[in-house]
């Protein structure tokens, strides 16, 4: 108030501009179109008179999101500045408009500011767009200003462009933690966990001290991809610097994981407070390590400790329940979750109920408990039911929930997938056979399976059957080796997982080379003393490579833990924590 009076404003200006911040404040779009028709009728129609209040004005259309009355305020105004322009820039919805106006804002004379080039920067999703508007801020001399570079250094990263980003970070006359956090957050993103934690040493020897903001990116970079090693040396960063609660956080999340359960409890067990994310995050880590009986201790304990779980929490301790096979305990949680903890059950608490349903071969109540929820079910509770359905080979009811899901979406590969392995599972040739014509017709792929390890600070990637790897024949060669060694022992390969009808020796041939098998062979060939093979895939790991991984685990007398979407394996001495039910 003080600063608009000093500033030589009209006196009701000022008072309209306080009403438009109200408005603003309260969300009340119809005052606000209110005050917007009496400026216009005291202007003399058209737009306001006032620069300074059709600017408010269409700052407050554009937070309270009606972008098309902004607009047709924008193009009514008689009178444009960088305000203006930077407005509607911000509040543009796509690259495209962004851009317009800014090409229009500079052949109308008006200078765009840091801001303008930051705003614009935000859009420029593609290389040719970011070029095409770094040239214009050099020229400007904004370039340097820390808003627009630290913009650039962003958008240079989020196109794929990692050089030009740093680059224009390696060209900056002074450095600003603003940038540096940029920087390596981009490389962070970008995967590049290895080049952003090395980038950090260069921070702190340049003499910038670690934000938790960076470290927390970085961490999460790590996690990600699952790279423990870098997580680790992070971990040493941060151990130094504070007790951030976030950052603490983000340690545990990373330990759990990477499977590294020792460490994430050690974190856990010494963290100065603890929040509502902590324990959830100690719950589901340990639940999806197969460690569900102590998850529902943790969960005790939290309550103890008088912490109010959260929706999340919830979905963990159901995990939890339903990976140990504890459908009483699972099933009461959830009846009574809404009057204990005031949490209504959720989309995704119905689900982990049908899950522990079907793990626990209750199919038909499983069914009977999507038919009665009062939430319209989606594609993934159909798809936990269908796994369930394919595990305890019921083939009829697979086909039905099948068929639910590729009418919700028709283009759904994991339900052709699912099918046709339940068809292929029974035996059913004939069947699996159509379902994947009828795939083919809809040109629906299937995600090929990829493995993924960490060797040497560098991430290893094999895809099924793929030679790309520069070893490629020197695995498969132990790959061949270990399957020998463990067929003398009695593995056999179950070659109803396979999802083709092809001669018996085609299949076998087929499952030699999934890739978690070619990564679990490299692991080996690289392993050090003491330390697990820990590989990450992206789709389910199948019956068969359960039973090799186990098998190899005796043989060779070395932990291999298998990160899949959803949960970890380890392996020992022949046993799998999950104690084969997944
Ligand atoms: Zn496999
Ligand atoms: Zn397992």
């Amino acid at each position: 108030m003080d600063v608009l009076q000093s500033s030589g404003l009209p006196r009701d200006h000022i008072a309209y501009a306080d009403l438009i911040q109200l408005c603003i404040k309260r969300n009340a779009a119809a005052e606000g179109r209110r005050i917007h028709r009496h400026l216009s009728a005291a202007g003399g129609g058209g737009s306001p008179a006032s620069l300074f209040l059709c600017n408010l004005l269409l700052g407050m259309y554009t937070k309270l999101g009606l972008s098309s009355e902004a607009r047709q305020l924008f193009e009514e105004m008689r009178d444009r500045n960088v305000i203006s322009f930077t407005t509607m820039i911000a509040a543009a919805d796509g690259e495209f408009l962004a851009l317009s106006l800014l090409v229009r804002m500079i052949r109308a004379n008006v200078r765009p500011n840091m801001y303008t080039y930051s705003s614009v920067l935000q859009f420029c999703s593609d290389l040719r767009l970011l070029k095409t508007v770094h040239c214009p801020a050099v020229k400007a001399g904004l370039e340097s200003d820390v808003f627009v570079r630290s913009s650039l250094v962003d958008g240079y990263f989020k196109c794929g462009d990692g050089d030009s980003g740093r680059a224009v970070f390696a060209e900056m006359p002074t450095t600003d933690m603003v940038v540096w956090n940029s920087l390596i957050g981009g490389l962070a993103q970008a995967g590049d966990a290895a080049a952003s934690l090395a980038l950090f040493g260069e921070m702190r020897r340049a003499g910038f001290g670690p934000s938790t903001a960076t470290l927390t990116s970085l961490l999460r970079a790590c996690t990600s991809v699952a790279m423990l090693e870098t997580g680790r040396q992070v971990h040493g960063q941060a151990a130094k610097s504070s007790s951030d609660l976030i950052l603490h956080n983000a340690l545990l999340d990373m330990y759990c994981k990477c499977g590294e359960l020792a460490e994430a409890e050690t974190i856990f067990n010494t963290m100065v407070s603890r929040d509502v994310i902590s324990w959830s995050t100690m719950i589901a880590g340990l639940a999806q390590n197969g460690r569900c009986r102590d998850a529902l201790v943790v969960f005790e304990e939290m309550q103890l400790t008088g912490f109010k779980p959260n929706h999340i929490t919830l979905v963990g301790v159901l995990f939890a329940c339903s990976h140990a096979r504890l459908v009483q305990q699972g099933r009461e949680l959830f009846l009574t979750m809404e009057k204990t903890f005031g949490i209504r059950p959720a989309r995704e608490h119905h689900g982990c109920m049908v899950d522990l349903l079907g793990r626990a071969g209750q199919l038909k109540e499983a069914m009977k408990f999507i038919m009665e929820m009062d939430c319209e079910p989606d594609t993934i509770i159909w798809k936990s039911l269908l796994a369930a359905c394919r595990v305890h080979r019921d083939a009829g009811m697979a086909a039905a929930v099948a068929r639910e899901i590729l009418r919700l979406d028709p283009d759904d590969k994991g339900a052709y997938i699912l099918l046709s392995n339940a068809y292929a599972g029974s035996n059913q040739w004939g069947d699996a056979e159509e379902v994947r014509r009828a795939m083919k017709e809809r040109r629906v792929t299937k995600e090929p399976g990829c493995s993924w390890i960490e060797v040497g600070k560098k991430t290893h990637f094999f895809i099924a059957g793929d030679k790309s790897h520069p070893q490629s024949e020197v695995i498969e060669r132990e790959l061949e080796r270990l399957i020998r060694r463990i067929g003398g022992e009695g593995y056999v390969p179950e070659t109803a997982f396979v999802l083709q009808d092809v001669e018996r020796e085609q299949k076998e041939e087929l499952l030699k080379y999934h890739s978690e098998k070619l990564a679990i062979a490299f692991g080996l060939m690289n392993s050090i003393e003491g330390k697990p093979v820990r590989v990450m895939k992206n789709l389910r790991i199948c019956g068969d490579c359960h039973t090799f991984a186990k098998m190899v685990s005796k043989a060779v007398g070395q932990r291999i833990i298998v990160r899949d979407p959803v949960r970890f394996h380890h392996f020992v001495g022949g046993e799998c924590s999950c104690g084969d039910y997944w």
